[in-house]
């Protein structure tokens, strides 16, 4: 398996480099993180490379790029501290292409480029988590039209999005679960933010429906088939989630590293300090293991070769595995690590919602070991 980039990849990277070198980013990202706000002229610049179209055809002014250079660019922002987590939904506008209406594609499509937060899929309810298909959301039809009824709970990006995909059963066979594209200024839609240990620069929000009118054609997808569309598509999020936290790894292990050099303790770098000098070879090890998993899953996916369960374990073995490298770079940082606004104290918070957010590490464990016991029936 060769991971070495092609020159358009090379490019990309290069470009990234160039954007993250132009502004202290840094402090303005440390700022958003303080203030829950999206980092919305940082996506804006990035858009402005292609990054928001990276999986969309080149007949809609899309970069039809593939998983390897989502995994290069996403390796860079991480490396230089970007919270890559608020670009999940931009490799997902390829769903809209996919399963959506004319009118969808069309009202999604107006907003790429902007870097504006542009939709977001909700299924948790306050019942119905990691078993979300016990979701009592429910829709109705009456007079000609369809009536949302329910109650959604830590739905991403849902303060600033116009639109948002939400499951709900059919009132009238509750085995039939569908989508609905659901414009959120509509009357009956009312929301609470809720505050949150990590991922801060993107809001997370209770949602409300009492009786919201909708038509037909706001049906994403066919009738019935929401539930399999979703379970279908939970592998690049899966995947976007592992290549974000290795991101961060590297980026905490360089800061570390550099850190260990030149600071002095005892008339001697502490890196001459072999109890140092162990920690660093765990998280070498760590963030090997995590780069191979995240390269050869994106070629593994351009192959047509994925696996069932590979995407669940990336995002369980690379959640925890960032989630010790982080831990062990706050330790070599010492009290700098801990105090003011260091961005691998921020990684710290943002990775252990990580191991929520998106699935569980248990149900990513249940979903690896089911996919390795398949293979063996
Ligand atoms: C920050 C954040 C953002 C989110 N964004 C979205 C979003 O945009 N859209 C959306 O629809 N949802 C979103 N979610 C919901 C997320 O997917 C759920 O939180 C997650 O699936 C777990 O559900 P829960 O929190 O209800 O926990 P529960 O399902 O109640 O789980 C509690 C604990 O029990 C364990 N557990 C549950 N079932 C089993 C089992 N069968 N075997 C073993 N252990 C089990 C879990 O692993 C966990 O440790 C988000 C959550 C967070 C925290």
């Amino acid at each position: 398996m060769d991971f070495s980039l092609t020159e358009d990849q090379e490019l990309m990277v290069q470009a990234v480099r160039e954007l993250m070198a132009r502004e202290s980013w840094d402090t303005y990202f440390a700022q958003c993180d303080k203030d829950h706000e999206y980092p919305e002229r940082f996506v804006a610049e990035l858009a402005e490379l292609g990054v928001d179209t990276i999986l969309l055809p080149e007949d809609r002014g899309g970069l039809d790029a593939g998983w390897t250079t989502i995994a290069a660019v996403w390796e860079e922002l991480g490396r230089l501290g970007v919270p890559t987590y608020v670009l999940y939904q931009l490799p997902t506008l390829e769903t809209v292409l996919r399963v959506g209406s004319p009118e969808q594609i069309e009202k999604i499509l107006a907003l790429v480029g902007t870097g504006k937060q542009i939709w977001n899929f909700a299924m948790t309810e306050p019942s119905a988590g990691s078993s979300f298909a016990k979701m009592a959301t429910t829709y109705t039809r009456r007079d000609g039209k369809v009536y949302l009824n329910g109650h959604k709970t830590f739905i991403t990006s849902s303060k600033h999005v116009p639109y948002l995909v939400v499951m709900a059963r059919n009132a009238e066979d509750m085995d039939q679960y569908s989508e609905f594209f659901v414009d959120m200024t509509l009357p009956g839609i009312s929301k609470e933010p809720l505050d949150k240990l990590g991922l801060r620069m993107d809001s997370c929000c209770e949602i409300y429906f009492d009786d919201v009118e909708l038509r037909e054609e706001d049906m994403f997808g066919g009738e019935g088939e929401g539930f399999a569309r979703t379970v279908a598509d939970f592998d690049l999020e899966r995947f976007l989630v592992a290549a974000c936290d290795y991101g961060w790894a590297l980026c905490a292990f360089e800061d570390a590293a550099r850190y260990a050099n030149q600071r002095v303790q005892g008339g001697e770098a502490i890196a001459r300090y072999q109890l140092i000098q162990e920690k660093f070879a765990n998280m070498k090890i760590k963030l090997t293991n995590m780069r191979n998993m995240v390269y050869e899953i994106a070629w593994k996916a351009e192959n047509g070769l994925l696996g069932k369960g590979d995407c669940s374990m990336a995002k369980l073995y690379c959640t925890r595995a960032a989630s010790e490298v982080v831990d062990d770079a706050i330790q070599v940082l010492g009290g700098i690590g801990v105090t003011g606004d260091h961005r691998v104290a921020r990684f710290y918070r943002d990775l252990r919602v990580e191991r929520i957010s998106g699935g569980t590490d248990e149900m990513m464990i249940l979903a690896a070991g089911r996919a390795a016991l398949k293979e063996y029936r």
